[in-house]
């Protein structure tokens, strides 16, 4: 019988445990409380680096077991290897749930291994229930951000993934004895198809990092052109802050794709997120509505950006902005 939820404890290049891992298991908490305080476990790929650290911080969280998949060759994330030692490990402890951060890599290796044992994935999700009949009921947007569908799985384990900073980690330590379990498995048998031959860093990108930010000053189509992206910019740097963007921005191409929040962007959690000329549609307040302390500043009263501000301006950007940069430039 299924019994169990299992995280994919996805560590980075250089060995970190990911932040989601640790939001996952704060919500698999929860959801163990409605399924017989059932068991919390862990699958974690790792070539040794960090893995002491890792290991100390996953005890501290929660986790009952850690199965470990220690090997050089398991370094660089393998979709074939990964999935492959995943399926066989969920074969062998049959776990009721199954949950994977959705990351890049998350998004690759939970199909495959969902496909492979013919049960459903719910992808995205922003919230996680378990229902008066013990199911998992996975929540995300549908219909373009405009209805919350809540998604059920028929088959064993119930899978679903969850985008970063979505959910909370636990405030406390959860300090548990957890049981370190090294995988048995031969790479030799796995047909590999791809190998990385080389990783170019995208500096660009690295540098910007909008979702680790905590000042965000993020513009919409209402900041027009270049010139009003250079105020954003200007104010960001004030601060010390990043610049986002709505999807408006990134198709007027003011700004580059990374930076895009909201549902086919990124969820970002800043302390404060100033929103300048962005209307306020669902698909973009998904992304940042979790912010601590919201501003925005739009010329239209009625825009809806209003309903999720702490604090509203109605004017024009290019009027508030430079008067803004000034006085704290003071
Ligand atoms: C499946 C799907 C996914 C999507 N994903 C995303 C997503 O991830 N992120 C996202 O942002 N959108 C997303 N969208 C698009 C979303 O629906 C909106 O179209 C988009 O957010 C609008 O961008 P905007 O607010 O910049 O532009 P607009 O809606 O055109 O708003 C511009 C605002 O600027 C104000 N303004 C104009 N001039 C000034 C001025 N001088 N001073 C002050 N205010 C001014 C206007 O009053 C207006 O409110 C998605 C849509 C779909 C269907």
């Amino acid at each position: 019988m299924a019994k169990g939820i299992l995280i994919y404890a996805q560590t980075d290049r250089n060995g970190i445990l990911q932040n989601v891992v640790l939001e996952l298991a704060k919500t698999a908490q929860d959801l163990s409380q409605k399924l017989d305080n059932c068991e919390i476990n862990a699958i974690l790929f790792t070539d040794g680096t960090n893995l002491e650290e890792n290991k100390n911080i996953l005890s501290k969280n929660g986790f009952n077991k850690v199965y470990i998949a220690n090997s050089l060759k398991l370094k660089q994330y393998s979709t074939e290897y990964y999935s492959k030692i995943t399926v066989d490990l969920i074969k062998n402890i049959t776990p009721e749930i199954f949950l994977i951060g959705a990351t890049t890599q998350g998004r690759e290796l939970a199909p495959v291994v969902a496909t492979t044992l013919n049960t459903g994935l719910t992808a995205d999700c922003t919230k996680l229930d378990i229902n008066e009949k013990g199911q998992l009921a996975s929540t995300r947007p549908t219909f373009g951000g405009n209805l919350m569908a809540t998604i059920l799985c028929k088959n064993y384990p119930q899978m679903a993934t969850v985008r970063p900073k979505v959910l909370k980690k636990a405030e406390n330590e959860i300090i548990k004895n957890t049981e370190f379990i090294e995988l048995d498995f031969d790479l030799s048998t796995i047909e590999k198809h791809v190998e990385l031959v080389e990783f170019i860093e995208n500096k660009q990108l690295a540098d910007v990092r909008i979702d680790e930010a905590e000042i965000i000053v993020a513009g919409g189509k209402g900041m027009k052109n270049q010139q009003g992206f250079e105020l954003l910019q200007e104010l960001a740097q004030v601060l010390g802050g990043s610049v986002g963007a709505s999807r408006g921005a990134v198709d007027m191409k003011l700004a580059d794709s990374s930076i895009q929040v909201g549902q086919t962007g990124k969820t970002v959690v800043p302390k404060i997120y100033i929103a300048c000329g962005i209307s306020g549609a669902i698909q973009h307040t998904v992304g940042m509505s979790g912010s601590d302390k919201i501003i925005a500043i739009n010329k239209d009263k009625n825009a809806p950006i209003f309903k999720v501000a702490d604090v509203g301006i109605v004017g024009d950007v290019f009027e508030i902005l430079p008067k803004l940069i000034n006085k704290l430039k003071g």
